[in-house]
């Protein structure tokens, strides 16, 4: 498959230390590298002396001490979380117990629309539940910044972006993310939702993404249609592969991912699976019983 996204993997940044990554901004990386958070989860600080923190990050008392101690005087004036996976929203309970700061998120973890399975990516947090729930378009106004929530389901479907007005910035979670794509896996993952996502973002004018994992983006637009071409790409893979009479998930692996080791075919499969499960939805494909990873699916 081409591959016009350019990809970033490096991060110029050291765990521990608040850094500042633009005016009104700044970072402090995770120490939790693993393959779905990379270097470690990003937690964002915005504002100067009463902030704002997006994505608290992972329950790792260390990353929740080295926020406190960067901030110094400085004030938590709310506790923004992208998503409920274990990498974004668990350090918010510990944050909150010690500056009493109220969360902020669309809502628990969801089960989603597509009841089986496991989920393959760092996994759920189900104990997250924000002080105060938000929905698209609201703004949350703090001192000397305001932040739009934008919903964007897809990866996760309680994930939110967060656009810095007047700045023409996003927090993207791990909507888009600079180093990967992102892990689309039913049952709560959404390839369907996750593509109109990112038609949104399209339509909107930022000219700076900041993913939780991974180096700030400038080339917003180009990462964002990459990312519609590349999954575009996939579906015309596995349409293919029907075309060839391959109707199973398992059998298209070794044909779609060429040379990528089989430890991660779960993981593929279930990516395959969201594919398949969109074409469902739309009416292209059908399969023999209930969508799933063992079903037979063919072309209508
Ligand atoms: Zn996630």
């Amino acid at each position: 498959m081409p591959d016009a996204i350019p990809f970033v993997k490096e991060l110029r940044f050291q765990y521990g230390v608040l850094e500042q990554v633009a005016p009104g901004v700044r970072r402090l990386v995770a120490n939790n590298p693993g393959p779905f958070t990379h270097l470690g989860s990003g937690t964002y600080v915005v504002g100067h002396s009463r902030v704002a923190v997006v994505d608290p990050g992972p329950d790792l008392p260390e990353h929740i001490d080295a926020l406190l101690a960067g901030l110094g005087a400085e004030e938590i004036s709310h506790i923004l979380v992208t998503h409920t996976h274990v990498d974004h929203s668990p350090g918010a309970r510990a944050l909150k117990a010690r500056t009493g700061a109220r969360s902020y998120g669309f809502g628990p973890h969801a089960q989603g629309r597509y009841q089986q399975g496991e989920e393959v990516e760092a996994g759920a947090d189900l104990d997250f539940v924000p002080d105060l729930t938000l929905r698209d378009g609201d703004v949350i106004e703090g001192v000397g910044f305001e932040l739009e929530a934008v919903h964007t389901p897809g990866h996760c479907s309680n994930h939110l972006c967060f656009g810095l007005r007047g700045q023409r910035a996003l927090f993207t979670g791990d909507h888009v993310m600079g180093w990967a794509t992102t892990v689309i896996s039913p049952p709560d993952g959404d390839m369907g939702q996750y593509l109109a996502s990112l038609s949104r973002l399209l339509e909107r004018d930022d000219t700076r993404y900041f993913p939780t994992h991974g180096a700030p983006i400038t080339e917003t637009k180009r990462f964002v249609s990459g990312f519609i071409e590349h999954r575009k790409a996939r579906e015309r893979q596995i349409l293919g592969c029907l075309d060839a009479g391959v109707s199973r998930i398992e059998a298209m692996l070794p044909i779609i991912y060429v040379g990528v080791p089989t430890f991660l075919y779960p993981a593929a499969a279930r990516s395959v699976l969201a594919h398949l499960l969109h074409l469902v939805e739309q009416g292209r494909v059908v399969s023999d019983a209930t969508p799933s990873l063992e079903a037979e699916y063919r072309r209508r």
